[in-house]
């Protein structure tokens, strides 16, 4: 196969245009892996790039999609052979690399990940970049020492993709989870996954008080802005929150309160750049903790044709839990 089908965004004085083309493998980047795409996945930073919302894409032509699983087709890394099943989540994938929305990538082997026992290709991409970073998130607030319980933990973005994967963790590992969301009629959907309660995001919109009433201990924001502030604001003493995201701004405007008076520390988990080491732990975990009938009930899985339209649904805050895009 010298040429494959890929979306392909391009750059010229008029704009960003986007579309499926025929793609040449001679015109792949440098790398030491060739691998097969069988899935890939819709994260909200794919949505910005097929859309172009904002700069996530730092080369043209480019091909998005920053999570990948599928077959190596040839390697001459030492740690991968032809035939191996592997995953690889950021590294610059659909922003600085090549990326996944394509059947065929090249890529330095030391980003790939062998598919983790336990998962097939199509669930690790239901768990993909959203779920491995949701679990990066829980396993923050854990490090700061953090237990089920100490209080509460309270998810934002709960239908979104990071945090439907973040209400089923947290559940599983015993904490009672409060889903902050802006659609309540999805509250079944979230109380499946295992929230036991459900906030209207209303609720932590607005400039609020430097203190506020205390409500939880921990805490995984996709939200930001003032979501964020008031998240911290309702921490208890002594609590956290993993931020991760900025679905609703990437401003914050809080005060030091929370973290003077009441010992509350803000945790930043980046999943792009995280070491491998790190990276092997969380999905290993997400094979052993995630359940596998809540991540079937959150998963819609579309062909490549369809992620352009998904892509802009998902940056207007439509898509409910993940997408798992089927490139073979
Ligand atoms: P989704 O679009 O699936 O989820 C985002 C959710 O945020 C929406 O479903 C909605 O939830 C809520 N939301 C959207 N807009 C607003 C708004 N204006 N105000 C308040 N809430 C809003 O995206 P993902 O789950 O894929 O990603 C979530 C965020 O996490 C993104 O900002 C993404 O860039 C970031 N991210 C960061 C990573 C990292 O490495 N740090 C890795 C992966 C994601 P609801 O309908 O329930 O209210």
């Amino acid at each position: 196969m010298s040429t494959f089908r890929a979306v392909v965004i391009d750059k010229n004085e008029s704009g960003q245009n986007v579309g499926i083309r025929t793609f040449d493998e001679t015109d792949l980047m440098d790398g030491d892996v060739t691998v097969r795409v069988s899935h890939s996945t819709l994260n909200y930073k794919d949505g910005l790039a097929i859309t172009g919302k904002a700069p996530v894409v730092r080369r043209f032509p480019m091909i998005p999609g920053v999570d990948l699983a599928g077959v190596v087709e040839a390697s001459s890394n030492p740690e991968f052979k032809s035939g191996d099943a592997v995953v690889l989540n950021g590294w610059g994938l659909g922003e600085t690399h090549l990326g996944a929305y394509a059947e065929k990538v090249r890529v330095k082997g030391d980003w790939l990940i062998p598919l983790p026992q336990g998962l097939s290709a199509e669930q690790a991409m239901a768990v993909g970049t959203a779920g491995y970073t949701a679990m990066l998130c829980l396993m923050a607030l854990e490090r700061h020492g953090l237990r089920p319980d100490q209080g509460p933990a309270i998810v934002t973005g709960a239908v979104g993709g990071v945090g439907s994967v973040a209400v089923a963790l947290l559940a599983n590992a015993g904490w009672h989870v409060i889903a902050s969301t802006g659609r309540p009629k999805e509250a079944d959907y979230l109380k499946g996954l295992g929230a036991a309660e459900i906030l209207d995001r209303s609720e932590l919109a607005g400039s609020g008080r430097p203190l506020a009433k205390e409500r939880w201990a921990a805490g995984i924001d996709t939200v930001g802005s003032t979501t964020l502030a008031n998240l911290l604001s309702m921490t208890k003493y002594g609590g956290a929150i993993a931020a991760c995201g900025l679905a609703g701004g990437m401003d914050l405007t809080a005060t030091v309160a929370p973290f003077i008076l009441r010992n509350v520390a803000l945790l930043g988990v980046d999943s792009v750049m995280a070491p491998k080491a790190l990276r092997m732990e969380a999905w290993n975990r997400i094979a052993r903790e995630l359940d596998h009938d809540k991540l079937a009930a959150m998963t819609t899985v579309i062909p490549l044709d369809q992620v352009l339209e998904a892509g802009r649904e998902i940056v207007e805050g439509r898509i409910k839990g993940r997408v798992v895009v089927q490139i073979a």
